[in-house]
């Protein structure tokens, strides 16, 4: 991608032209605005520019930040969010967003309206990121490498949307109240298990799904028998998860489809997903426990009776 927005001299210009290329290896890059970039769909960077005139003249390097880009990466999720220096062309610093969020939430209103003074100063071989004042900072040598790491590391590095959409115990009342729906994002090892035992196919119906999007290109998800959220106090272990499909996973939230826990049957309101395939396809490697299938069943299973399923005939069209 060419960056077109941002640098406003040709020294930064060909800087975060540089910064542009080197993030693709990571994934696709686009320009929100100028200085904004967001790698793979998911990191959102802000990207700042201090020149080395500037440093050899001062002994650091000083960036000015818009305090509506600085708003920006608020809204974002803070995990996924990075601050990059980009010391004369050189060195690149990719500061996670919660450091300097901690620094800038220690220091007084800034003097300077509508912006943030960020700096880096070297000394005695490492690099001290702060805000605004001196003594304010962090190391940013040591976060060199925090997002290279992502990729590199799978613990962090896979996210996949694990949990289906929350459902509340109670609905809000229908009115001008904002709801917030939020869709929790994990992928942990123990997930990641599960799902690469059955090589990212449905234990329900063999459905998987390939996209050259993903890190890991083939797709399921994992369901959580007894459901994470701290009101259920379900772990999150191998022998409490299952590798599902997007429906199926969505089906064992709503309830109405469930694992008999010894038999392993599917049961289903549903009539033609029952029948689909009857039994629940697990490894003995899985180590799925039956504790959980029972507890889906015994408080998550909705057993009603196919309420007024119509099929649609000739009749019903008319
Ligand atoms: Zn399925």
């Amino acid at each position: 991608m060419t960056s077109r927005r941002s640098g406003r001299t040709p020294e930064s210009a060909a800087a975060f032209q540089a910064l542009v290329s080197s993030l693709e290896r990571f994934g696709e890059v686009n320009e929100l605005t100028e200085n904004l970039f967001v790698v793979d769909g998911r990191e959102m960077l802000l990207a700042a520019y201090s020149s080395q005139a500037y440093y050899t003249n001062k002994g650091y390097y000083w960036f000015s930040l818009a305090k509506t880009k600085y708003q920006r990466l608020r809204e974002w999720p803070k995990d996924h969010a990075w601050i990059v220096l980009v010391c004369g062309g050189q060195n690149r610093f990719f500061i996670p967003f919660g450091e300097v969020e901690a620094l800038v939430s220690g220091m007084p209103p800034n003097r300077r309206d509508g912006r943030w003074d960020l700096y880096i100063r070297y000394e005695a071989g490492r690099a001290h990121f702060g805000v605004t004042h001196i003594a304010n900072h962090v190391d940013a040598t040591s976060q060199m490498d925090r997002f290279e790491q992502l990729w590199n590391n799978p613990e962090i590095a896979e996210t996949f949307a694990d949990e289906a959409v929350a459902i509340p115990d109670t609905l809000p009342p229908v009115g001008r109240e904002t709801v917030q729906v939020v869709r929790a994002i994990r992928d942990t090892r123990e997930s990641r298990y599960v799902k690469q035992i059955y090589d990212y196919r449905c234990q329900v119906c063999d459905w998987t799904a390939f996209s050259p999007k993903l890190r890991n290109p083939w797709y399921c998800e994992a369901h959580h028998l007894q459901p994470l959220a701290i009101r259920y106090g379900g772990p999150d272990h191998a022998s409490n998860i299952l590798a599902l499909c997007p429906n199926h996973h969505c089906m064992m939230d709503l309830g109405i489809m469930a694992i008999e826990p010894y038999s392993l049957h599917i049961l289903s309101t549903i009539r033609h997903e029952a029948n689909q395939k009857d039994i629940l396809l697990v490894k003995q490697n899985h180590g799925l426990n039956p504790v959980y299938l029972q507890y889906h069943l015994s408080h998550i299973y909705i057993d009603v009776a196919t309420p007024g399923e119509k099929i649609l005939t000739g009749e019903n069209l008319r």
